[in-house]
């Protein structure tokens, strides 16, 4: 698949003139349209939701479009519910699924009304701690251990990950919770991380309803949500075939229909907590050349860098570029894409086959939507880029500004050393 940038050269050279690079820049019409397909593919139940995992893109402005769109949020952490209680989200529509969660996280929550999700049989004492009780409406995160596989082929590995109880603390949870007063019950699972087959869901959801099925048969507590999570990736390399959510949304009707429907659970929720899936395409980071460098190796230099984007630098993660405007040229050259930083895997690319680059064109690193700004950080004294959003009228909003040397210095409160910068 040609991988297209949401935004033209002319676009682009408009912006700069008035916001200069890098900054990540998000398009609200494609956002609004994967929230709608998303919507479309689950309508066949009735109480589906989707809780936008915030930490994706921490954003308010993207927060209020997909409230718009009928999204709740899905936090992990107190400033994550901030965000969510300032855009006006309330109630039913938080989803708090932390984890080792840190004191007083679960009485936040609870005073904005989120649904509690609880990581870990222990949590139960720990929410009634803070609480006073145990709320009516309640989640567990389900973690079945062993190898996550899809025919044959292995997803990921659960029984390596620190998230959710075991089948028997599941139970035993779920049991002690309808003891101590919770009326309303959930199942959470996250089995694997970034899936590009339209399959992850409906495997996930077949096992998560067949546990429901089996917690309803041996404690009689009917679950009434069971959430999906996060997991649908996104394809960031031209050549992988992006996911379906409408055969996504199928197969996982499909398995409803084999699982709960007979079993009289035609009434559960289906809920998801997607983030990337509902973000990374929609954003990208637009950086200018300012650097080339010719040794062992073919170099170019960026004005981003890793603290822009640190998935290439963490996991090797691949991010399409696009020189902007030279689309058509002879993609003939090899270079290393970096950064600044005093780090030898700052580089957005190694060995990339790209068109000659000069200083001063702009490029585009695409499917920074999510996981993007948001994993951004201070290292080496760089500042955070600004978030630019380009709305449906085509015109661009400033939803974040870049950060100064007032801001990195911000911390160091009555330091007088640092004043005239303060
Ligand atoms: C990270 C996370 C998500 C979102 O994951 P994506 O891969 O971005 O879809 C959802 N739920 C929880 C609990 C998470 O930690």
């Amino acid at each position: 698949m040609d991988k297209k940038p949401f935004v033209t050269k002319e676009q682009l050279e408009e912006i700069v003139k008035q916001y200069p690079t890098p900054f990540h820049l998000y398009d609200e019409r494609g956002i609004r349209e994967n929230a709608r397909r998303l919507r479309e593919a689950f309508s066949w139940n009735k109480g589906f939701k989707e809780y936008f995992a915030v930490k994706a893109t921490p954003n308010p402005y993207i927060l209020q479009i997909l409230k718009e769109c009928g999204c709740g949020t899905d936090c992990s952490s107190a400033t994550e519910l901030m965000l969510s209680d300032g855009v006006g989200f309330s109630g039913r529509e938080i989803m708090f699924s932390s984890n080792n969660t840190p004191a007083g996280e679960f009485k936040l929550a609870d005073s904005l009304g989120a649904i509690i999700n609880l990581d870990d049989i222990t949590h139960i004492e720990s929410v009634e701690r803070e609480l006073g009780g145990i709320p009516e409406v309640i989640s567990c995160r389900y973690n079945p251990g062993g190898l996550f596989a899809i025919s044959n082929e292995i997803m990921d590995n659960p029984g390596d990950a620190k998230y959710g109880m075991t089948t028997e603390q599941l139970f035993q949870a779920f049991r002690i919770l309808q003891e101590k007063g919770a009326k309303e019950f959930g199942i959470h699972a996250f089995l694997a991380s970034n899936t590009v087959t339209n399959d992850y869901y409906p495997v996930l959801a077949k096992i998560l309803f067949e546990v429901a099925v089996r917690l309803r048969e041996e404690t009689g507590i009917p679950v009434s949500f069971i959430n999906l999570s996060g997991g649908i990736g996104i394809a960031y390399r031209p050549d992988q075939e992006p996911n379906d959510i409408a055969a996504i949304g199928e197969g996982v009707k499909k398995a409803y229909e084999e699982v709960l429907v007979p079993a009289g659970m035609g009434d559960v929720a289906i809920y998801t907590e997607l983030g990337r899936f509902m973000l990374g395409p929609y954003g990208c980071l637009v950086s200018t050349a300012i650097h080339e460098k010719h040794t062992y190796k073919e170099y170019i230099g960026l004005d981003a860098c890793a603290v822009d984007l640190m998935r290439p630098a963490m996991y090797g993660a691949y991010h399409h570029i696009t020189v902007m405007g030279k689309e058509d040229a002879p993609w003939d050259r090899k270079y290393d894409v970096t950064g600044s930083l005093c780090e030898n895997n700052d580089k957005f690319a190694v060995d990339r086959m790209l068109p000659e680059i000069r200083i001063g064109d702009l490029l585009v690193i695409h499917d920074t939507g999510a996981h993007g700004f948001a994993m951004g950080y201070n290292y080496n004294g760089k500042l955070k880029s600004a978030e630019l959003l380009l709305k449906e009228d085509g015109t661009v909003q400033l939803i974040r500004r870049a950060e100064t040397p007032r801001d990195y210095f911000a911390t160091l409160d009555g330091c007088g050393m640092m004043e005239k910068y303060l």
